[in-house]
């Protein structure tokens, strides 16, 4: 048996459904870092694996707020604190019906790897509620956001754990979230990241992941001897926060990005998508993408109750470039075949672990330059630890300065990722050398930490 699979036989506990992602998650990592475990001995002997893979708490809460109609609701709210080793606890919330335990260990998981690539000092976290966002007035989203905060408040701070934005929680929700903990800390501290501009956020918070995984995919494709994005047909999945700025993105470097997505269906316009209006349809009104065809009749809406298994059309379409940049596991095996037959060269994850681990294999051993989520949508996170040190140092970037750092540091990325993949004999993988890069980090500061 190789040290990857001891490794994760002793982790394997088939204890519950909903912790299949997590598992999932933490296999895909164990395999990449396997050629690390067996060069260096010092990993087993600080049992760096068996520390890194329990979070250091998770912290469980009701939360019960009053709706518009006047009845009481309950809900769940977690914040799983993964590991500090790096830098305070930093990772999102999540507030989305399916939101469990399970997870939100996955997500923190990721997370504490993904902090660790960008060489900023931030240690790895997630949150949320399952709470669901979808139909509620914005005086129910306010009055939840106190809620969740009057319980998350005590274990939350500066230097402690600073949680940001992720499904479900955009600059509105952090803004209620930041108004409760004030009130209720008398403290203006920057305890939450991806506030909004007037009070203590980061210029380019919002366009920071789209934008970043946009940055992240050149590098790659310069590095690979691919041609540029420029001209290139391009898929985009998901119609939310890294979408859109992904889409804007790629709008602007004079990519053709044809498609978005949400939970109900696919758009496909073939002459580019229409950036305004959805910005205006899920930004503004918070409508389905069912109305984007109502303005441009010539483009296409496909339902996914038209599509096989529930699935998106998404990944039929033919392209150069795909950007998956919705949710976790969105793009299967099938899908994977469908674009390595229509001649698509590059993946790149807006979204975490939206592929399937089938999917990730089909591209790999095909070749294609897959840029993995920990890697690629890292820019959310960077931005974030700009607003932590606008915040500390009460000072504000201009926009082109935040631009320009955030462009350098996924640069930074995505050269260390493909040279730690030759340096341990896989190159052009990137899923292994982001694994191995992000994992080397944090356990050689677990290491110099002691127990
Ligand atoms: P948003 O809530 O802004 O948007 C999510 C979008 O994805 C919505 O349009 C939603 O549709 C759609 N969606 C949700 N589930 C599905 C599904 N099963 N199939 C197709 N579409 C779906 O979230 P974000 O854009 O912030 O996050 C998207 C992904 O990026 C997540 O995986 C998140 O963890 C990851 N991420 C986000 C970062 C950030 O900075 N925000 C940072 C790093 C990673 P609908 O409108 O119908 O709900």
């Amino acid at each position: 048996m190789s040290i990857a699979q001891e490794e994760i036989k002793k982790f394997e506990v088939n204890d519950c459904a909903q912790y299949d992602v997590f598992y999932q998650a933490m296999k895909e990592v164990i395999c990449s870092i396997s050629p690390l475990l067996e060069s260096d001995e010092k990993y087993a002997r600080y049992a760096i694996l068996e520390r890194l893979v329990v979070p250091d708490r998770i912290i469980k809460f009701k939360v019960t707020w009053v709706d518009d109609n006047n009845d009481i609701q309950v809900n769940t709210g977690i914040r799983v604190q993964f590991n500090n080793a790096l830098g305070p606890y930093k990772g999102g919330l999540r507030f989305h019906p399916t939101v469990n335990e399970g997870v939100l260990k996955f997500l923190g998981f990721e997370q504490i790897l993904k902090n660790a690539l960008t060489g900023l000092p931030i240690g790895g976290a997630k949150g949320g509620s399952d709470f669901n966002p979808k139909g509620r007035s914005d005086f129910e989203i306010m009055k939840f956001c106190s809620a969740f905060m009057t319980k998350l408040h005590k274990y939350i701070g500066p230097r402690i754990d600073v949680p940001a934005g992720d499904i479900g929680v955009g600059a509105r929700e952090i803004g209620y979230l930041f108004g409760e903990y004030k009130k209720i800390t008398s403290s203006y501290d920057g305890v939450l990241t991806g506030k909004p501009y007037m009070f203590g956020g980061s210029f380019m918070r919002p366009e920071a992941t789209g934008y970043g995984v946009v940055y992240f995919t050149q590098t790659m494709l310069e590095m690979e001897n691919h041609e540029s994005l420029e001209g290139k047909i391009c898929t985009v999945s998901g119609a939310g926060n890294v979408a859109l700025h992904a889409i804007e993105k790629l709008l602007e470097i004079g990519a053709i990005p044809v498609t978005c997505t949400d939970s109900q269906g696919t758009i496909y316009d073939s002459r580019g998508v229409d950036l305004c209006l959805l910005k205006e349809l899920k930004l503004e009104k918070r409508v389905s993408l069912e109305r984007y065809v109502e303005a441009h009749p010539e483009a296409k809406y496909i339902p996914v109750d038209e599509y096989p298994d529930g699935g998106h059309a998404v990944w039929d379409i033919e392209c150069y470039a795909a950007f998956p940049c919705a949710t976790q596991n969105e793009l299967n095996e099938l899908d994977a075949q469908n674009l390595i037959t229509n001649g698509c060269i590059s993946v790149s994850e807006g979204a975490n672990m939206p592929s399937t681990p089938e999917a990730i294999d089909a591209f790999l051993s095909h070749k294609i330059c897959f840029a993995p989520a920990k890697a690629a949508n890292a820019g959310g996170v960077v931005v974030s630890e700009f607003e932590m040190s606008q915040n500390a140092g009460m000072t504000k970037w201009a926009f082109e300065k935040v631009d320009e750092k955030l462009k350098e540091i996924m640069q930074q990325i995505a050269k260390r990722v493909a040279l730690t993949a030759k340096d341990y004999g896989v190159e052009g993988n990137y899923v292994d050398g982001a694994n191995i890069a992000g994992f080397k980090r944090v356990a050689d500061a677990m290491i110099a930490e002691g127990i």
